[in-house]
């Protein structure tokens, strides 16, 4: 393989870690290539192009669009000189270098000396065709992102674990009352989570209970959720203006299953305080690593810090 076919970086996913490795590898001359994905994973762009406003995006005092701000995102990596393809990564091979990476139905795969994993993260959903049609109208797998337009409101949190116990806490602070709504008779979270919400006055909890639809999609709008007790399978509608899905999310890491280190739960591992995995040459950011903070701010920080990484890296391993 002639030298000149291979990239410094390969930056792949298109969130704001991918933007911000990508970015901060232009600036450093590194040419990068980003693939920033088709439909494996979720959608180019990210999460974000699934939340409407953004609020808490340090620059801009005006509240900002998701997809407008991915597409500042994007303008600013063009501007850098990124190169992007816009299709799916198929397959890696890490075990050796320079890294191959197939894209698509592409003949010939790409190589690259140091990769950058930000494939992001998709919350998972209850698959209801109400919470598809309310998605962005009171629908919202965010409580950090979207409580704000929900202030002295009821709003519905659903799921058992930590992030629903933690979704719950936050939007009670917030809301004028929180119905948590899980699907058995305990939940699944940690103690310490679970008692602060079973001590919090402004946080009642229905358990067994699932939701069967979210109301009112011909209005457009959420008004509550009509929601079955699986014992005794009698119906009841919860009114609500906001309802929160806290059930989960999977990180997009099946590319990557059996060549880096995962934890249990299917992020990647890596080296603390830093965006090594255990594959050298190979970095992580955004939320294929992280399962704690989750926010567009935090995914853009993790990615310049894996530019600065890879950059390093190379400078100390493969220089060129
Ligand atoms: P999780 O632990 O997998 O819990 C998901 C919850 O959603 C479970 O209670 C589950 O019910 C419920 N659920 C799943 N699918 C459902 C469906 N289709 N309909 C209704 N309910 C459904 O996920 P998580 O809460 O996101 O936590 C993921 C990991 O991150 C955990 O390791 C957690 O400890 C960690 N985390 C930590 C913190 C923190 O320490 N601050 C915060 C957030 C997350 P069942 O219980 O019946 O399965």
């Amino acid at each position: 393989m002639s030298d000149a076919t291979v990239r410094n970086v390969i930056v792949i996913g298109s969130g704001p870690a991918g933007h911000t490795a990508a970015i901060y590898a232009a600036r450093a001359n590194l040419k990068p290539l980003m693939i920033e994905g088709l439909a494996r994973g979720g959608i180019p762009g990210g999460q974000l192009m699934i939340t409407n406003d953004v609020e808490n995006y340090p620059g801009f005092p005006e509240k900002i669009t998701g997809p407008d701000l991915m597409k500042a995102f994007r303008e600013q990596s063009v501007a850098q000189g990124v190169e992007i393809v816009t299709d799916d990564v198929v397959a890696v091979d890490l075990s050796r270098r320079p890294f191959t990476v197939w894209v698509g139905d592409e003949r010939s795969p790409h190589t690259a000396r140091t990769l950058i994993v930000a494939t992001g993260a998709q919350a998972k959903w209850l698959g209801l065709e109400s919470e598809r049609a309310l998605q962005g109208k009171g629908v919202s797998a965010c409580a950090v992102c979207d409580g704000a337009f929900f202030r002295n409101q009821d709003v519905i949190v659903v799921g058992g674990g930590d992030t629903a116990m933690e979704e719950a806490t936050y939007l009670s602070g917030l809301c004028r009352s929180v119905t948590l709504v899980h699907r058995r008779e305990a939940f699944r979270a940690s103690k310490t989570m679970q008692e602060r919400v079973l001590k919090n006055p402004k946080i009642k909890t229905l358990y067994n209970a699932v939701v069967e639809e979210v109301l009112d999609v011909e209005r457009g709008e959420v008004t509550g959720a009509r929601v079955r007790n699986v014992n005794t399978h009698e119906t009841m509608v919860v009114p609500a203006t906001g309802f929160f899905v806290a059930i989960g999310h999977t990180p997009n890491t099946d590319l990557f299953a059996g060549k880096l280190e995962l934890h249990d739960n299917g992020y990647i591992k890596t080296r603390p305080g830093s965006t090594y995995t255990n594959v050298p040459g190979v970095f992580a950011c955004g939320d294929v690593q992280d399962f704690t903070y989750r926010q567009a701010v935090t995914a853009a920080g993790s990615g310049c810090m894996a530019a600065l990484d890879a950059e390093r890296w190379m400078a100390a391993n493969d220089p060129h």
